[in-house]
């Protein structure tokens, strides 16, 4: 093992609402989800528990608070964040629940279809009373994504819970726009998100993430307006093309580095994750930006949205 073993006896620094799934993916190309055809997994998965598995392997401090299903899935996914050094003190299990599950199909023009086992599982249980708000209150940041905000109803209360507690307290908040606008529409993910937005101290959008909050066309001029509304800093992800930061004072574009590209889910988690650490770490946004895009490069050198998580010092000697 290449982390060492953390034990936490106060409040990790980074901590996220956890989005506890795992995943099965098809293992050849074009293979629909309505047909028999062979499938790989379970593989750990989730956004913000690729995040914070992320943090972890990168040598941060790292907690999820979340609910996982009695089952072997649920051990698959917390065994996975206990053995990388996250501290599950703040998971629970959910008996007759089952845990998340997401059935991934790839198609060769690089789309995915997936069917989502997610708001009846246990993971949508996540709610206001699994938020300790003095456990909160210990971290420097609190990390959400819409996914979790769109879990179930009682999941996006335990959002807005973990996050004022942890602003109140001084800490700063993450937030990754992932999501779905199929599954609401865009007014409902507008709505919903705003709340975190005004807290948020970190952006983490992909283009049309950007440009769905907004309402803009181009990525860039949506970018320009999240920090008019007041946040401080928004990280673009770009996929192969790197990313590009927006602040008041600048935007630096940072490119990647070249990588054979085998499974692309949870790039963007990892990116998160890692710019985060780099922040903690007192870095300039250009070296925070240029650690996250490595991340995301190596993350995705693997088949399963963790497997490629890289860990710290395989990550310094590309920098
Ligand atoms: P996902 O939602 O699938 O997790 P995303 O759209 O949120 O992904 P991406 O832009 O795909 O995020 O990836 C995040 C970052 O990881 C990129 O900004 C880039 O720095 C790096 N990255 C991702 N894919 C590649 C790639 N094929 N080659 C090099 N770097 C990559
Ligand atoms: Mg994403």
């Amino acid at each position: 093992m290449k982390v060492e073993k953390k034990e936490y006896t106060m409040t990790p620094r980074v901590l996220v609402l956890g989005e506890v799934l795992v995943e099965v993916m098809r293992k050849e190309l074009d293979q629909p989800l309505s047909k028999a055809a062979d499938f790989v997994g379970p593989f750990p998965s989730g956004a913000t528990c690729i995040f914070i598995d992320a943090v972890a392997r990168l040598g941060g401090s790292a907690g999820c608070i979340g609910v996982a299903g009695a089952d072997d899935f649920g051990d698959c996914v917390v065994d996975r964040l206990r053995a990388d050094g996250v501290d599950i003190s703040h998971m629970r299990r959910a008996p007759g629940y089952t845990t998340g599950i997401a059935f991934v199909a790839y198609r060769s023009d690089g789309s995915r279809k997936f069917v989502f086992h997610l708001p009846q599982a246990a993971a949508a249980l996540l709610g206001p009373d699994d938020v300790d708000p003095e456990y909160v209150a210990g971290a420097k940041y609190v990390h959400v994504t819409g996914s979790v905000l769109s879990m179930s109803e009682s999941a996006r209360q335990a959002c807005y819970k973990a996050t004022r507690a942890c602003k109140e307290a001084g800490g700063r908040i993450s937030f990754d726009p992932n999501i779905r606008p199929e599954l609401l529409g865009i007014d409902r993910v507008r709505e919903i998100c705003k709340p975190i937005l005004e807290l948020c101290d970190v952006l983490l959008p992909s283009g049309e993430e950007a440009a769905m909050l907004t309402g803009d066309d181009d990525e860039e001029t949506a970018c320009r307006n999240l920090l008019a509304d007041g946040i401080p800093i928004v990280a673009l992800k770009r996929g192969d093309q790197g990313s590009k930061v927006f602040t008041d004072s600048q935007v630096i574009e940072v490119p990647t580095i070249q990588v054979n590209e085998i499974d692309p889910t949870g790039a963007g988690d990892c990116y998160g994750g890692a710019f985060v650490v780099g922040l903690l770490e007192g870095w300039d946004l250009a070296r925070v930006a240029r650690f996250a895009n490595v991340v995301g490069a190596l993350s995705v050198t693997k088949r399963g949205p963790m497997e490629g998580a890289p860990y710290r010092d395989q990550v310094l000697p590309l920098l």
